[in-house]
């Protein structure tokens, strides 16, 4: 069963609803801060992190077990009441996930309005993305700045997406614009650079939440044996 815990009890309205898809492997602080800072922008009232089970644009690429990345977004965001995990590509929808498909998934059954938030790495391949024509159609897409990328902070729309772009988030309202970007803190960490940080021994202290990094040391994760391929025996 999807655990995701919407509508939370703590909130009974919500209207405006941020969807941060992600491997997550693990969670660290460009996450959180890049979801708390579109949060308040946009505002939204409740972000809701989707870690995926088999990302379609890192097949192939070594990934921790499904179990523990969502174990640890489930720590990170646990203190946070705007903040919450859904296991929904991990548990229910076939694999690999989509994200069109995961907002479906959301807005068949919540009478929400749909934020998918992303960074600028990610944007940058919206045109891989399947059916993203469809997936503008049905939620507004957040693009958040993040330092450290190659060619820069550029943000660079596909000729084709630019009608649909706006830079100001007073055009939210504009049923016709789809595509906003949301310049946030920078915070220039990578999961891949705690991974290989872990792997080495040497300290991930603050940049990610303790309890992420406490829950990595106790299961031994990113050693190699501990980190192998998805879907290796
Ligand atoms: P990896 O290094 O394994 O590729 P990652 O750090 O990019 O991982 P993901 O889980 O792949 O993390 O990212 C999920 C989403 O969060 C993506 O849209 C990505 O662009 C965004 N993101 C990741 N790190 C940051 C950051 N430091 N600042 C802003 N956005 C980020």
């Amino acid at each position: 069963m999807p655990k995701f815990r919407i509508p939370d009890p703590r909130i009974p309205k919500l209207k405006r609803v941020g969807l941060f898809g992600g491997t997550f492997d693990p969670i660290h602080y460009g996450h959180l801060r890049a979801a708390e800072e579109a949060r308040l922008l946009l505002p939204l009232d409740q972000v809701i992190f989707v870690p995926a089970a088999l990302p379609p644009h890192k097949q192939g690429e070594p990934l921790s077990d499904p179990r523990h990345r969502l174990e640890m977004v489930e720590r990170a965001v646990a203190d946070n009441v705007y903040f919450s995990v859904s296991d929904v590509e991990i548990a229910c929808l076939e694999k690999p996930s989509y994200t069109v498909q995961t907002v479906e998934y959301f807005l068949s059954r919540l009478s929400v309005e749909l934020y998918c938030l992303m960074g600028l790495d990610s944007f940058r391949e919206i045109e891989t993305w399947k059916e993203y024509r469809r997936l503008l159609e049905l939620c507004r897409v957040v693009v958040v700045t993040r330092p450290g990328l190659p060619g820069g902070g550029r943000v660079s729309c596909p000729p084709k997406l630019k009608p649909l772009f706006s830079s100001s988030l007073r055009d939210l309202d504009d049923p016709g614009k789809r595509i906003f970007i949301l310049p946030v803190t920078g915070f220039e960490v990578s999961s891949t650079q705690i991974r290989s940080r872990a792997r080495a021994g040497q300290s991930i202290r603050y940049l990610l939440p303790q309890e992420v990094e406490e829950y990595i040391e106790e299961n031994g994760l990113y050693k190699s044996s501990g980190f192998k391929v998805q879907g290796s025996k």
